[in-house]
């Protein structure tokens, strides 16, 4: 009783207005698909979540209403319709003011212990925080939604190993999953090759040949962001998505007009 009274009294604290829930709406094309009473389900589940979370600015950076919406409500849309359980466990979100610098160690075979630094523009931790890095202009970071991405390793770490392969339900099998992403996952992988050889670019983000887990997580970017795309490339895959985000995020009319891409 006590968490639940706990809870209320914070959701309660949180007062966001109709103006600036729309403000950071409006500059967020994946939200698109969303019908009105959809949207009104998401901004419910972005306060329950903004009030759920421990949030912290990174290397001074003040952290503004604007912004805690927008990671909100980017956050909270792949879980929709699957349920904010999905993220509990863990509570920190920290975001740093543009792309940051994580200091890593490998050892190698001789044992040599090797340090560098990796350049990034997220990172989620299992059964921790979730680094973001935050740009005022969106085109600053690159056409990649890095919100989607990390949280969408969040969901694939939920069964123990980051292998690209969430949590399923029970309409969804492991062989399902397998059989439409392992084949994708290959050809990706070669037309990322056959593009570096002639010096040019993969429609979805070559950083998703890295490994299946960022295949997933960049798939799922793609799936939010660029559905259009993901469906020509790789139908299959976007019908797995469709089924485990129960979304359908292709334009409701396929004759009309694209509607409009934030990827640059
Ligand atoms: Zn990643």
């Amino acid at each position: 009783m006590i968490g639940k009274w706990w809870k209320k009294r914070t959701l309660e604290k949180i007062q966001i207005s109709d103006e600036q829930w729309q403000a950071a709406e409006a500059q967020l094309f994946c939200l698109d698909h969303l019908g009105a009473e959809d949207r009104r389900r998401l901004r419910e589940m972005a306060r329950e979540f903004l009030a759920e979370k421990q949030w912290t600015g990174a290397q001074g950076l003040p952290l503004t209403a604007p912004m805690q919406l927008s990671i909100a409500l980017q956050a909270c849309l792949p879980v929709l319709n699957l349920g904010l359980e999905h993220y509990r466990g863990w509570v920190g979100i920290v975001v740093y003011p543009g792309d940051f610098v994580i200091p890593r160690q490998t050892t190698d075979a001789d044992g040599i212990v090797h340090e560098y630094d990796d350049q990034v523009l997220g990172e989620a931790w299992e059964g921790g925080p979730v680094l973001l890095s935050w740009f005022d202009d969106p085109d600053d970071a690159g056409g990649v939604n890095m919100v989607i991405h990390e949280f969408a390793h969040k969901l694939d770490m939920e069964n123990g190993e980051v292998d690209g392969i969430p949590k399923l339900p029970e309409d969804i099998s492991r062989r399902d999953w397998i059989a439409a992403f392992e084949p994708a996952y290959e050809d990706f992988c070669r037309k990322v090759d056959e593009a570096d050889r002639r010096g040019e670019e993969t429609l979805l983000d070559p950083y998703g040949s890295e490994h299946p887990s960022e295949f997933f997580a960049v798939m799922s970017e793609a799936f939010f962001e660029t559905p259009e795309v993901l469906h020509d490339e790789y139908p299959a895959v976007y019908e797995l998505l469709r089924r485990y985000y129960r979304q359908n995020t292709l334009p409701r009319d396929s004759e009309g007009p694209l509607r409009a891409f934030s990827a640059p």
